[in-house]
């Protein structure tokens, strides 16, 4: 649980009437990982730049209801960095009057993707067929329908793919069920959608209704993990169009403010199909930080404290994200420490490349990230090859 304030002496002198940042608002964080970090960060530049700290925080659970009631005390409203809070709890504390952006409402929606499908198919808006599923005669019944591959999905706590499991045919239905642990944490199937390229729009929503979207994008994943974005995608002007259409058409259905990222298939035949939604900061927007006038990060705070959005457009005429994984093929079957020594080579290496903004590095499953800007993709994409291959080959 994380608090991140508008000004560092909101927390100890509220009689103090001086405006000492941009908004005195605070805002309060549910969820202490790398969103939420990076929205600190932001809040910190936003205010007196004299300010070391314009955060503090509290230690607990998001999802524990006395921890998140305590915190939502000291907050003037409450945001997430993560869609899988304790929802019940927010939705008591806005009948108490507190303000959570986005609202609960929506965070219900979200968390659980079988009912954020239902809520989409409802709008209208084009998704992949999709069924609930209680036993394995209706697994079977669904997939006959759409057809194998099937990806069966976890409708609850879903993310980097933990939760999604591919049935190629009927005999491997079971298996697919049972690595999800059965039935009993809940279960739908989705028609596969046979896309050529993922897309992702981040949209965001001020206090006053007003609605700006980032470029779209591309999101190649590797292993269900979003390993690469390119900024902005290379798909043309209609699918740019209608990609965007359709997340804010998405986004529209939702209630409060804040940014919002729409996954997005793009079809053989041109069509746009809706993946899910998040309801805040998102993996596929890192590259805004450099290469928007205005980060994901900056317009999420401003939407939530009620500033006017901010200018969403790019700066630079192309950026690339590459995450590193733990299991990247460089990083080449290799886990834990010597996993680790790679990919800081590969770090190291990176240093040296041109138009190189962003670098980060931790110990973890995700160790890190760059970001690469360029005049164009073509430029981008070289830079990274460079770095790649120099790694290939010296690890032959
Ligand atoms: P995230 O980390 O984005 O929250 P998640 O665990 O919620 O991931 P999804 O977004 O549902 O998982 O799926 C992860 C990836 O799996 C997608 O980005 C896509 O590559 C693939 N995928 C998901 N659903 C389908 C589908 N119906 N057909 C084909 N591929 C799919
Ligand atoms: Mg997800
Ligand atoms: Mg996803």
């Amino acid at each position: 649980v994380l608090a991140c304030v508008a000004s560092q002496d909101s927390f100890s002198r509220k009689e103090d009437s001086h405006i000492h940042g941009l908004s005195e608002m605070i805002v309060g964080v549910l969820g202490g990982g790398q969103l939420g970090r990076m929205l600190c960060q932001v809040a910190s530049q936003m205010n007196c730049p004299a300010s070391s700290l314009a955060y503090d925080h509290m230690v607990g659970s998001f999802d524990d209801s006395a921890t998140v009631q305590e915190f939502a005390k000291r907050c003037g409203v409450l945001t997430v960095e993560i869609e899988h809070v304790d929802v019940a709890t927010l939705e008591k504390l806005e009948g108490l009057g507190v303000d959570c952006q986005p609202k609960a409402s929506t965070l219900r929606i979200i968390q659980d993707k079988y009912i954020q499908k239902v809520h989409f198919a409802k709008q209208g808006i084009p998704l992949p067929d999709f069924m609930q599923i209680d036993d394995l005669e209706a697994a079977k019944k669904a997939a006959e329908l759409f057809g194998y591959p099937v990806m069966v999905k976890s409708k609850r706590l879903a993310y980097d793919g933990r939760g999604n499991s591919v049935a190629n045919s009927e005999e491997e239905l079971s298996s697919a069920i049972s690595s999800l642990g059965g039935f009993n944490r809940g279960l739908y199937v989705e028609k596969w959608a046979p896309f050529v390229k993922e897309l992702a729009v981040i949209v965001a929503r001020g206090r006053d209704s007003s609605i700006s979207c980032y470029p779209v994008v591309e999101t190649i994943h590797k292993q269900n993990i979003c390993h690469i974005v390119k900024a902005p995608a290379d798909v043309p002007w209609k699918i740019r169009k209608l990609a965007t259409d359709v997340a804010q058409k998405a986004v529209s259905s939702l209630e409060g403010a804040g940014v919002f990222a729409v996954e997005l298939f793009l079809t053989r035949d041109n069509q746009i199909l809706l993946n899910e939604v998040a309801p805040r900061p998102h993996n596929s927007g890192h590259h805004t930080i450099e290469s928007c006038y205005t980060s994901q990060y900056e317009q999420h705070l401003r939407a939530v404290v009620g500033l006017p959005l901010g200018d969403p457009s790019m700066k630079t005429s192309a950026a690339l994200m590459y995450n590193l994984l733990g299991e990247d093929e460089l990083v080449f079957m290799l886990s834990g420490e010597a996993g680790f020594q790679l990919a800081h080579k590969l770090i190291t290496r990176a240093l040296n490349l041109q138009g190189l903004v962003s670098i980060e590095m931790r110990k973890q499953r995700k160790m890190g990230h760059i970001t690469i800007v360029g005049s164009s993709m073509a430029i981008v994409l070289t830079r990274l090859n460079s770095m790649l291959k120099e790694e290939a080959s010296e690890s032959e």
